[in-house]
């Protein structure tokens, strides 16, 4: 028995029912007691106890956890894909890609460079020369992380790995559809011996996350709609707590007229399609330049019939994950077609299925007065639209709330990232998609309604610390040129050093 503190998935204090379905048949999967308001506030009790002596450890040994999470991970892989592939319904092959062993490789990031990132930095005061100083990273205390659906395992692993490491405790709390996902990472820091009460796991609904972002929580990390995101910002900012907020996107993809066209129609059909396109940053839009669009389309739907759905085997799309997002799907595209879309692939449920299947889907004759192309639609769908240059595809990719990630695709690697830098995103990626998420060394994250702050990365890193200041005195002067008393003699001084300082050559030795 782990010595890690266990908030169990049935609690004798709550009288809320959960009742997870199985996304490949639509039928009832699981069913447990969402933590009670008691449950939370003793899991963040029990964060907060541990914290102290975590905080005292050598971040070099946080750092050993980590490293044995992953070793347990390499030894588990398949049989954590398995279970996320089951809870969500995506293939067994993206859920160890994309989840089990992006995890992995994060937490030999976190573990190796941690150490490096949150050494105290030595600073050389421009104008105080006589003075030393330093930034120290130390942590905030306990950290509430809050998950979504989508990626159960990989995002409450990242938050949860780098909050650790910066010597944070951390209350979990998965998504109320993917519990199961959730407590894996419980289970990796129990095999790796993490210190009981550290790390607490909450399976619960909307009203557990709220009563964990209100309960004496030090920071919030939330991943999840932009709606949900407000509340939880509106909460933290009562406290003056620091949040950060992964939200929602409607990632556009461009193609210039000098893309690779193969090379862009697969990574089209893979940006949109892929976790059936419930990613934040899926391709949920695509601006064609007008003189390729034909072929560039053509070349979608080929690769678009190439695909297999399924709900095992050798699959390359599963279910959607919820009903209630296949609903939204659906509402999109109807909407859409009423309007004048046109489908040209896929467009329904599958009938094949009696899960939450909908076939991968290509429309065109789309335009920005549908909501389609508007919000967030979270599924397999890609509505392309033919533009007349990559200025009026720029444009039309800027004309959003969210603010997420996007992709330029041209021959001309120069100019994809100078368009890159007009689209106003936390991301860009040139002739390829997806790709930011996974790359650990970069910030990660959204501007506008897809967020605030960053995941992963140096940055990311940083956000789970408390940010000091230090300055030490070096000589131990009796005074200092700005104690009192203040005398004209003193001010006459003040006067000639600012002519020296910021109006000679001397200046120079001061910049
Ligand atoms: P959601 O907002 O419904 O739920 C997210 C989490 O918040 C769940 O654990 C839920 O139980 C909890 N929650 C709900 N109400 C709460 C409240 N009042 N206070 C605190 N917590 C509360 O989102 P979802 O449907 O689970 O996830 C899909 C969304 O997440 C999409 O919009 C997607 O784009 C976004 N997402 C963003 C990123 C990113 O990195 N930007 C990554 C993945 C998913």
């Amino acid at each position: 028995m782990s010595s890690l503190e266990q908030v169990p998935l049935s609690d004798s204090n709550s009288m809320r029912r959960i009742c997870t379905v199985n996304p490949a048949t639509g039928m009832p999967s699981q069913e447990y007691l969402a933590a009670s308001d008691v449950a939370v506030k003793r899991a963040v009790e029990s964060a907060k106890e541990a914290q102290d002596d975590w905080a005292l450890i050598p971040i070099e040994a946080r750092a050993r956890v980590l490293i044995k999470a992953a070793k347990a991970l390499l030894d588990l892989q398949e049989e954590f894909a398995e279970v996320i592939s089951r809870e969500t319904g995506k293939p067994i092959l993206e859920a160890l890609g994309m989840e089990v062993l992006t995890g992995c490789d994060l937490l030999h990031f976190f573990a190796r460079r941690g150490p490096r990132l949150l050494a105290d930095e030595k600073i050389s005061p421009h104008l105080f020369k006589h003075k030393k100083a330093f930034v120290t990273y130390g942590p905030r205390g306990v950290v509430a992380v809050i998950s979504p659906w989508n990626f159960p395992f990989y995002l409450g692993l990242s938050s949860v790995a780098q909050a650790l490491v910066a010597g944070n405790a951390v209350v979990l709390k998965p998504s109320e559809w993917t519990p199961q996902s959730g407590r894996l990472i419980l289970e990796l820091f129990q095999a790796a011996d993490l210190p009981a009460g550290l790390l607490s796991c909450i399976c619960g609904d909307g009203e557990t996350g709220a009563a964990l972002v209100s309960a004496e929580v030090d920071q919030v990390c939330f991943t999840g709609s932009v709606e949900t995101g407000r509340r939880v910002a509106e909460s933290c900012a009562s406290r003056f707590i620091p949040v950060v907020l992964e939200l929602g996107g409607k990632d556009a993809m461009i193609v210039c007229a000098d893309a690779d066209l193969d090379r862009a129609a697969s990574g089209a059909v893979f940006g949109s399609f892929a976790n059936a396109g419930q990613m934040c940053t899926s391709v949920e839009r695509v601006y064609v330049v007008d003189e390729v669009a034909d072929a560039f389309i053509r070349k979608v739907l080929q690769k678009t019939s190439e695909l297999r759905q399924g709900d095992q085997g050798q699959r390359d799309i599963g279910p959607m994950t919820l009903e209630s997002q296949l609903r939204v799907v659906e509402r999109h595209v109807e909407e859409a077609t009423s309007k004048g879309a046109r489908v040209l692939a896929g467009g329904r449920c599958n009938p094949g299925y009696s899960g939450f299947f909908f076939e991968p889907t290509v429309l065109v004759d789309v335009n920005h007065e549908m909501t389609l192309m508007r919000e967030e639609t979270f599924g397999p769908v890609m509505p392309i639209m033919r533009v007349r240059d990559e200025r009026e595809a720029v444009r039309f990719a800027n004309d959003t709330r969210f603010g997420l990630g996007a992709s330029v695709w041209t021959g001309d690697k120069r100019k994809g990232v100078e368009i890159g830098k007009q689209l106003k995103t936390g991301s860009v990626v040139v002739n390829d998609c997806l790709i930011n998420a996974a790359m650990t060394e970069l910030p990660f994250g959204g501007i506008d309604e897809s967020g605030m702050g960053v995941s992963v990365g140096v940055q990311g890193l940083r956000s789970f610390c408390h940010v000091q200041s230090v300055a030490l005195d070096r000589f131990g002067l009796k005074t200092e040129m700005l104690w009192f008393p203040y005398t004209n003699k003193k001010f006459k001084l003040l006067k000639r050093l600012a002519r020296i300082i910021w109006g000679s050559f001397l200046g120079k030795l001061f910049s």
